[in-house]
């Protein structure tokens, strides 16, 4: 899908937001959902997603949410760093098939990074186990507010 294009109500992630898909979830509240990414470039890979929008990327997003999401994307993303001590954390979007995008809602990836450890591909990491992922959803989940 290109940037241009109509927002389709039946993509993955709108589905995992109204509860019809099921994801491992890291924090939710009335702006975001977050969830671990299923095929993680690094271990902790999560997204955030802005709720109640029909937005396919950046640029079809309300300027006044944005805010609000990066605030939760910023929250989360120092949560992660203290529950799993990475050396860096990697925050980033793509807008548009050509740039990368597959999952068109839109959707912010926080993705740590370690020293020695080389990241996964963009879409050429391996399934996660769910019980790894759950793990790590608890642990970021309780340094979230902390
Ligand atoms: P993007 O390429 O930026 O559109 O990213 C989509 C991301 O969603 C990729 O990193 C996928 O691994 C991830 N993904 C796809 N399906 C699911 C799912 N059902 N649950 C969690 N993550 C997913």
């Amino acid at each position: 899908m290109s940037l241009a294009g109509a927002y389709e109500s039946s993509n993955i992630f709108a589905k995992i937001i109204r509860g019809e898909m099921p994801a491992v979830k890291v924090y939710e509240d009335e702006e975001v959902i977050s969830f671990m990414d299923i095929f993680p470039q690094s271990q902790g890979h999560c997204l955030v997603l802005p709720k109640n929008v029909e937005a396919r990327n950046l640029l079809d997003f309300p300027p006044e949410r944005l805010g609000p999401l990066f605030q939760r994307v910023q929250k989360i993303a120092a949560a992660t760093v203290k529950a799993l001590n990475p050396d860096g954390v990697i925050i980033t979007q793509f807008n548009g098939a050509p740039a990368g995008q597959t999952v068109f809602h839109l959707h912010v990836h926080i993705i740590p990074k370690y020293d020695n450890l080389p990241l996964e591909r963009h879409h050429q990491g391996k399934m996660a186990d769910t019980d790894v992922l759950r793990e790590q959803a608890s642990r970021i989940a309780a340094a979230i507010g902390k």
